[in-house]
């Protein structure tokens, strides 16, 4: 290599590209329906890159310095980076086209399925809301350079100006996000393809070079996680195989390992020590190289590029103490550039683009855009001194300074509350009390029947919404509506024969969203949109204060389809746990403390209900999986609070009243002590998907209080027969005392359609009875 050009002062590891009116999105389904072709999809493609980069440029990324990365995807990186380097599934053979690509529809049946072949599976990215799609590795996979998108999208930046920096997902992390393949034998490891995979990025690197590239991304997050089951010496011997291979290559653009979500720990000397030119860390989530003194890390031939701006959530935070890490690790590198700590990919495009957040609430926040700010700010000040960008280390202080006085951040009543609890509010009377008092309270069959709360939600229901949103109808007209739609669902649940009937959510435009619109010490936003996977989007509200209840929140829904019926109504909240994870979160104080504080106001309405003569109240917490953090030293704590804030939510009932919760996932192993701690009376949880494989994990671990096993998997329009849900009560029933079995759905059902939804209820209890009558 001739001399390197020098790593960018200020970078972003990666900016969202659904656009900020969610263009992306809405070309991208335009194509699935049918209504856009390909060139046109290409095309609004291309306008959107062109833009973030003219963008990012205005924002202070240097136009050819390498400083803006090509992070954009029609679907997902991980997805990306399979179709790069050739590795579709067998089953997906066909879409292969003759010169060995895939064309766009091919890449979106990866995504989504077509016929009898199933999509790769989709799973969280690290501790984020996004979620990728699991490659499928097997011995038979032919890893080769099958697409040069990355190639084509730096030429098409360079004829517009440009000379950016591409960006691919890292070899080992693709192999340890990867899944064997159908053919593969038991046992076999995605990694042990490393040898036929590095030619692949050798090849790509060497054409990169050759288009002009003078850097290149390379992005390892599973370096940090711990949540992976490969050994982890076998992690550290394929990560330093990978770099000394690619590092030593002749011709190739500089290399930058960037390393979100966390700290590298032990392979922070694997990395130092490869002949690569820079290395990003997350310092906001992760520990500070020189934090961990028995790791012998050597960068001083090395670019650091200091991930000190959080690209994880939406707050300005505090620039002066960022550009105070990056200086204190100058002695440790050969430089020390700026960047954010993670892709800008999970938090909304700008903050511009809010118009009713209020000017306080305002000044506290940067969203993408205003972070890119902030990088360009640091890099400046790491350049010049602080002395250069003194005015705008002022003002974030002077913000921050002003959010931590502004009422509401906290509120004295709230803090006394929380001082006050002992370990007492925490816990309800022994289990066989409360069995026995709900017994006698609710006088259910055995095997009780129920759903997840949700019904479909119709387009008329969507419709009212959003025309009280828009102001063009009276909240007493939608309020007729919804509870016209509630009387519709509860006959509907009497006329199918459920026990426990629920009042259908229809007032919900979200699970979270609606109780944060409805609590005190959250907003929530008009555009701020995030990627959650593919198309998909999800709008987090801001949880900015401290949280309490000003007013009931469903007692009027919910007692209102109470007296519609005889049969007992259960009540629906959404748990702490999930609130929190699915919103922006304060930064200013543990989530644990923040997590108690929406407990308490759970507590009351869950009070309210109950002394509205509602029985059954169902908190659910889909999410208190998804939070658990990466490293295994933060679990117990983790676990601790989280649990605890459901306990708290929910210990304040007396024994007749039914405690529900409900988890939407299926690998109940690895929390089921979690799960048995939250101590609800009763528990439903996915499992149709995996052919009740939490029945193994009962068996063999035991659980005592009710559970539902989910008989049917709603995420798919498909009815179940009667005969398949007799068959999967009876492996529940096989390892589980018939007491504490319930029949339910795996998940809500608001994106089903009435159709399937009637039928298959009707085919569960059809299910039931007939397994009744055999007991
Ligand atoms: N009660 C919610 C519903 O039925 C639960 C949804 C969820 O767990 N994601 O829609
Ligand atoms: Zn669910």
């Amino acid at each position: 290599m001739s001399t390197p050009a020098p790593f960018p002062s200020g970078t972003i590891l990666g900016y969202p590209r659904i656009g900020r009116r969610r263009e992306l999105k809405k070309a991208v389904e335009a194509f699935w329906a049918g209504s856009i072709s390909a060139d046109e999809l290409e095309t609004t493609a291309a306008g959107l890159r062109a833009a973030t980069r003219e963008r990012l440029a205005g924002l202070g990324l240097g136009r050819t310095d390498s400083a803006i990365p090509e992070s954009f995807s029609f679907y997902d990186q991980v997805l990306d980076t399979a179709v790069t380097v050739g590795a579709v599934p067998t089953r997906f053979a066909s879409l292969i086209q003759a010169d060995g690509t895939l064309d766009l529809a091919g890449y979106f049946t990866l995504a989504r399925g077509e016929g009898s072949s199933l999509p790769l599976e989709m799973t969280k990215w690290f501790d984020s809301n996004y979620h990728y799609l699991v490659p499928e590795i097997g011995p038979e996979t032919v890893f080769s350079l099958a697409s040069d998108r990355i190639v084509r999208t730096f030429d098409e930046a360079r004829a517009a100006g440009f000379l950016t920096r591409p960006v691919i997902v890292g070899p080992v992390t693709f192999l340890l996000l990867s899944k064997p393949s159908d053919a593969a034998p038991a046992g076999f490891s995605p990694l042990s393809r490393l040898d036929d995979l590095l030619p692949v990025y050798a090849t790509l690197l060497d054409r990169l070079s050759a288009a002009g590239a003078e850097w290149v991304q390379i992005d390892e997050p599973a370096l940090v996680s711990q949540s992976i089951d490969t050994p982890r010496a076998e992690t550290l011997g394929a990560t330093r195989f990978s770099y000394e291979t690619l590092g030593r290559l002749a011709r190739r653009p500089s290399i930058f390992v960037s390393a979100p979500y966390g700290s590298l720990d032990d392979a922070l000397p694997v990395l130092a020590a490869a002949p690569i030119e820079a290395l990003g860390l997350d310092l906001v989530r992760g520990a500070a190289p020189d934090a961990t003194p028995n790791l012998v890390a050597d960068l001083t031939d090395k670019t650091l590029v200091a991930g000190v701006v959080d690209g994880h959530n939406i707050w300005r935070g505090d620039l002066g103490a960022a550009l105070e890490r990056a200086e204190g690790l100058r002695a440790l590198a050969a430089r020390v550039t700026i960047s954010t700590s993670t892709s800008l990919l999970h938090v909304p495009h700008s903050v511009a683009d809010e118009s009713a957040l209020g000017v306080e609430l305002t000044s506290w926040l940067a969203f993408a855009d205003e972070k890119i700010t902030q990088v360009a700010v640091l890099a400046r000040g790491l350049r010049e001194g602080r002395a250069a960008v003194a005015v705008e280390l002022t003002a974030a202080s002077d913000a921050l300074a002003a959010r931590a006085a502004a009422p509401g951040v906290t509120s004295a009543p709230v803090r006394a509350r929380t001082a006050a609890l002992t370990l007492a509010d925490f816990s309800r009377g022994t289990y066989e009390a409360r069995l026995a008092a709900q017994d006698e309270a609710l006088a259910l069959p055995v095997l009780p029947t129920t759903t997840i709360g949700s019904f479909p939600q119709t387009s008329e229901i969507r419709r009212a919404r959003a025309r009280t949103v828009r102001g063009t109808l009276l909240a007493e007209e939608y309020r007729q509506l919804m509870r016209a739609e509630i009387a519709r669902v509860v006959t509907l649940q009497e006329e199918i024969g459920l026990d426990v009937l629920v009042h259908g959510e229809p007032e919900r435009n979200d699970m979270v969203q609606y109780f944060a619109e409805n609590l005190d010490g959250f907003a929530v936003t008009e555009n701020g949109w995030v990627q959650s996977y593919g198309s998909r989007c999800t709008r987090p509200s801001i949880l900015w204060g401290d949280v309490s209840r000003p007013a009931p929140i469903t007692v009027d829904w919910a007692t209102y389809a109470q007296s519609l019926t005889a049969k007992p109504v259960k009540g629906m909240l959404t748990g702490p746990v999930t609130i929190l994870a699915w919103s922006f979160v304060r930064d200013d104080q543990p989530l644990g403390d923040t997590a108690r504080q929406i407990a308490l106001a759970l507590r009351d309405e869950i009070g309210d209900l109950e002394a509205a003569g509602i029985g059954i109240v169902q908190v659910d917490e889909p999410a208190l999986r998804e939070l658990l953090p990466l490293k295994t030293k933060d679990q117990a704590d983790y676990l601790d609070w989280s649990v605890g804030s459901f306990r708290l939510a929910t210990a304040g009932v007396t024994d007749a009243t039914q405690i529900h919760t409900h988890l939407c996932y299926s690998e109940f192993g690895v929390v089921l002590e979690a799960i048995r701690n939250l101590d609800a009376d009763v528990t439903s949880i996915e499992a149709a998907r995996s052919r009740m494989d939490v029945v193994r994990d009962i068996r063999s671990q035991g659980f005592d209080h009710g559970i539902g096993p989910g008989v049917w998997d709603i995420h798919s329009p498909r009815v179940p027969s009667v005969q398949e849900l007799v068959g999967l009560l009876d492996t529940a029933l096989e390892s589980i005392p018939t007491r504490q079995v319930w029949v339910n759905p795996d998940c809500g059902l608001k994106t089903r359609g009435y159709t399937e939804t009637v039928e298959s209820l009707q085919n569960m209890m059809a299910a039931t009875r007939s397994v009744r009558a055999r007991l």
